[in-house]
């Protein structure tokens, strides 16, 4: 879609990422840590300093203690930190279970290492997990759960009754979860993030998965860490090792630098929550029924009320004739189910949200 957008000149609403530049001082950084010459290999689990800031954010936020010598990971990304998760734990057979719809690097994954994808369909509006319905799908193959929250694409995020659950799903079992933790500081309304981090019983077999793309407005740098308990991360780290090697070393000093601010990150919540506010109220006035977003950069709409295309088919009609390019919820499910629900991001300046409104209420 976004290669759509970029030929047609339409705005582009569809792949998560921001419009705008990230802080002028992060820039900076790199460039001093460059000019001071830290351009060769940094550790293969990551600098030191950037793992020590890791570490305290986690403990301030979520009351864990991860040690940075043993415990945290930096990666290429959230995204290899997710495929090195997966290949640490997941051997031929190995069931995991995903919720759909799903971000699109979990299922490959588990694929390439002869797992079986074991799927829940979540439907809108409300995107609830049945845990019921998890219960029957567990069996003794069962490896992995793959969760996220905030979630990509339906901006719903996991609720302490949904911890509750979990936690008595897993405790008689041998079952690692994979938690997708990228959007964990894009939560709105005053809402609590879940992290697996917060509860003991979690937390000692989750691999959570962090991206300071997300966190620092910088998705093109692919920068994210992995934290898990010590006897998980060394099997990680065995994979990371000759996946990566290591992770670029200027942009680690910057982040570690950076980050040693809190309010470089507790300011997110507020600043996505003004922009969510303000295209919703946008919509308000469109044709588009929209449904609730409590966390992440993502506002999904149904547009039943508009067309009973597919959603696929949609989304191209919406970027040629309107301009505006979005995501069709049916890619992130395994069959294509089209709920007539499609994904608009929000990291965009006003003066876009408002391009973008001014052409969606034309619709
Ligand atoms: N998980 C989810 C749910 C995401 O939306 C993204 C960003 N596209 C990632 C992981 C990957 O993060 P990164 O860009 O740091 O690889
Ligand atoms: N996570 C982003 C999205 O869902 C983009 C990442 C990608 O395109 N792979 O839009």
């Amino acid at each position: 879609m976004s290669a759509l957008a970029a030929e047609l000149g339409a705005i582009n609403l569809s792949q998560g990422f921001p419009d705008y530049d990230c802080p002028a001082e992060l820039k900076e950084l790199v460039s001093q840590a460059m000019q001071q010459g830290y351009n060769q290999y940094a550790p293969m689990a990551g600098l030191m300093s950037l793992r020590e800031v890791i570490a305290a954010k986690t403990e301030k936020l979520y009351g864990a203690v991860y040690d940075p010598e043993t415990e945290i990971t930096v990666t290429a990304g959230g995204t290899q930190a997710i495929y090195t998760a997966i290949s640490t734990v997941v051997n031929p057979n190995d069931e995991v279970i995903i919720f759909e719809p799903a971000y699109d690097a979990y299922a490959p994954a588990v694929r390439m290492m002869g797992g079986l994808v074991k799927s829940l369909q979540l439907e809108p509006p409300d995107y609830r997990i049945n845990w019921e319905m998890v219960k029957r799908l567990i069996t003794n193959r069962t490896r992995m759960i793959i969760l996220n929250s905030p979630h990509n694409p339906t901006a719903t995020m996991l609720r302490k009754e949904d911890i509750d659950q979990l936690i008595s799903i897993i405790n008689s079992r041998d079952i690692f979860i994979l938690s997708d933790e990228v959007y964990e500081h894009l939560i709105f309304d005053g809402r609590t993030h879940e992290s697996m981090a917060r509860y003991a019983e979690l937390r000692d077999r989750s691999f959570i998965v962090a991206s300071l793309g997300k966190t620092f407005h910088v998705t093109g740098w692919k920068l994210g860490y992995c934290i898990a308990p010590a006897y998980l991360m060394r099997e990680f780290r065995k994979i990371h090792q000759f996946l990566v090697f290591s992770v670029n070393t200027p942009m680690q000093f910057a982040a570690a630098e950076y980050l040693k601010n809190e309010e470089h990150y507790n300011y997110l919540p507020g600043f996505f929550q003004q922009k969510r506010d303000h295209f919703r109220a946008g919509l308000e006035q469109s044709r588009f029924k929209l449904l609730p977003c409590e966390g992440s950069y993502f506002q999904s709409v149904f547009y039943d009320a508009i067309s009973d295309e597919k959603d696929t088919d949609f989304v191209v009609r919406l970027t040629r004739e309107f301009g505006v390019a979005a995501i069709p919820t049916s890619a992130f499910y395994s069959k294509g189910t089209d709920f007539k629900v499609i994904r608009f991001c929000f990291a965009k300046t006003q003066e876009t949200l408002d391009k973008a409104v001014d052409r969606l209420i034309k619709v």
